[in-house]
């Protein structure tokens, strides 16, 4: 059987974990911000520069998940209706989720 898995997160946790989001140029490695960023922020994986993107500022996160709730969002609806939708809490720690998901593709199998 096909699973269909909605990731729920709040609309304000993903705004403060993508503002928080901080990138490599030269790796794409991910770092979170607390608010008090090394000048210049060195990536302690390849000493590449770290910042933060350009689509990660909260107007541009906005815009995306405005996008979503518009363009994606309406899925959830439509695989409710079938049957095959699986809602998993995203809040927690990478861990934490990853748990649930294999929890809930283990359910299925
Ligand atoms: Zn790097």
């Amino acid at each position: 059987m096909n699973v269909v898995i909605d990731l729920e997160v709040k609309r304000d946790l993903v705004l403060s974990r993508l503002s928080a989001r901080r990138t490599c140029h030269s790796c794409e490695a991910n770092y979170i911000s607390n608010g008090n960023d090394p000048q210049p922020w060195k990536c302690e994986k390849c000493g590449g520069t770290v910042t933060q993107r350009a689509d990660d500022t909260p107007a541009a996160i906005n815009h995306r998940l405005d996008l979503y709730d518009a363009l994606t969002a309406p899925l959830i609806t439509y695989y409710q209706g079938k049957g095959s939708l699986q809602v998993v809490d995203g809040l927690g720690t990478p861990d934490e989720v990853f748990a649930r998901l294999v929890a809930c593709v283990e359910s299925f199998r």
